[in-house]
């Protein structure tokens, strides 16, 4: 994936001092976590100097889990291909002086407007055009989209959901830096590292008033911080100016995701299940719920993904726990789409969030191996209502609430997915909703409790 950065003016090849890397000794490499940055100028003349900042990644590194990317990726993902989260850790590294502003002795170039141009190649933006110009317009540039059909032979698959971006406008290059650093990863929704409270840090120090002052300042923040609630809330409390939008809730309200455990915990609670196994567990919150209640004697949690298991293991402080407590919990990796005999001899089975993570094609193997092999009397499921989409006035019309999401059912959807497993599989079934319930569109989470037939 390519960057690259175009001064026009004059003495335009002063911008290898503002880069602190001179034009003259190129290419400049620089060992990154998860691959290599190449810097070289494709021109330079006195008048237009272009700085490219090329990155070359190994997806199969990615996979492993190499370069803190936590083993997030399939083996075969778009990241070597295009504009990412992983760009921005490269222009942090590569060009992190020019982003800071500092230029010793050309600290007067650095402190002013330059002409500059930039042409971001295949940012990944979900078909959301509109968004771009909305975006960088307010920052002063002019914005040119570049997108493409997915296949030429195949108009139907429509339009790919790569483009090219350029940007052009009358900016300090710290500031051109900054932008492209807190917006590339706003476009693309599969960030590959993990998003904690030193993201909040970065984006006030590198948002910082362009950012305050952004017409679409939310959606960034909301985007930036991958809509975790704690750490948007964080950010617009250390703002000062609190929570002005009114789709916000006051601080003390439970999200949406302390209310869906306390659904399930007691769904759970008033099956009388004793044994019972998360699915898809990812951190542990409803294990960690489980644990506190005596009436759950044997409790077990499995997901694909080790990362998620760990931090499941440090939620639940295994490493330290007393005897009593770690034989009453095992955490273990497996896959919801294969057979497997440690996911059976459970009264109860909790799925919650997960099923739209699935390939829509693994679908039946999951139900399969769920309902048919592992059996236990109880299962409850949560799963998006995607009619509710439309409540969140953020999300473009079509767009799912995780970048990670295969699919999100309707309300009839999912009554009609629900309806014919318990028919096939001999459950009986009671679906409600949880969040606050929009009139028209329903609750944001469906719930459905399948109850083995005698
Ligand atoms: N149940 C948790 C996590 C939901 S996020 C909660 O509600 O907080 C979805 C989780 O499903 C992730 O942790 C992901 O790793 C896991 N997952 C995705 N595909 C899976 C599969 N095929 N088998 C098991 N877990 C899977």
């Amino acid at each position: 994936m390519l960057l690259t950065i175009t001064y026009t003016g004059e003495s335009t090849p002063d911008l290898g001092y503002l880069l602190y890397k001179n034009p003259n000794r190129c290419p400049q490499s620089f060992d990154l976590a998860f691959g290599r940055a190449h810097v070289f100028y494709p021109e330079v003349t006195d008048g237009r100097t272009t700085a490219a900042l090329l990155l070359d990644i190994d997806p199969l590194d990615l996979a492993k889990g190499k370069g803190g990317s936590e083993g997030l990726f399939d083996f075969v993902n778009d990241r070597p291909y295009v504009s990412s989260s992983f760009m921005s850790v490269a222009i942090a590294k590569v060009f992190g002086t020019a982003m800071t502003g500092r230029a010793d002795a050309h600290q007067g170039l650095s402190d002013s407007p330059l002409d500059l141009s930039a042409e971001i190649a295949m940012l990944p933006c979900n078909t959301n055009f509109a968004m771009l110009p909305r975006i960088f317009e307010p920052l002063g540039y002019a914005v040119s989209v570049d997108t493409s059909v997915l296949d030429e032979s195949f108009p139907e698959w429509g339009e790919s959901r790569y483009v090219n971006l350029s940007l052009r406008g009358s900016v300090r290059l710290r500031d051109l830096l900054r932008h492209i650093y807190v917006l590339l990863p706003v476009f693309d929704r599969h960030k590959h590292y993990w998003v904690g409270d030193d993201e909040v840090e970065k984006l006030l120090r590198l948002g910082g008033e362009w950012l305050e002052n952004h017409p679409e300042r939310k959606y960034i923040v909301d985007r930036y911080l991958y809509r975790q609630r704690g750490l948007v809330n964080e950010y617009f409390t250390r703002l000062n100016d609190g929570l002005e939008e009114p789709e916000e809730k006051p601080a003390r309200e439970p999200s949406l995701n302390a209310k869906r455990l306390d659904a399930v915990l007691n769904a759970l609670k008033a099956s009388g299940a004793r044994t019972v196994i998360d699915l898809g567990c990812g951190e542990g919150r409803l294990l960690s719920l489980l644990l506190k209640d005596g009436q759950f004697t044997k409790i077990a949690g499995t997901d694909v993904s080790q990362s998620s298991l760990k931090r499941a293991s440090d939620r639940l402080r295994l490493e330290t726990a007393s005897e009593s407590i770690s034989e009453r919990v095992t955490l273990f990796q497996g896959s919801l789409t294969y057979k497997d005999r440690r996911v059976t001899g459970y009264d109860a089975a909790s799925v919650m969030e997960v099923i739209e993570h699935l390939d829509a094609a693994r679908l039946g193997v999951f139900e399969r191996v769920l309902f048919g092999y592992a059996r236990p009397r109880v299962i409850v499921l949560t799963t998006p209502n995607r009619d509710y989409n439309a409540v969140y006035e953020r999300l473009a019309a079509d767009e799912l609430r995780h970048g990670d999401h295969r699919f999100e059912w309707t309300r009839a959807e999912f009554l009609s997915w629900a309806e014919a497993v318990t028919a096939k599989y001999g459950y009986k079934l009671e679906i409600s909703g949880v969040g606050e319930a929009n009139g028209e569109y329903g609750f944001p989470t469906q719930m459905g409790v399948f109850e083995l037939c005698e």
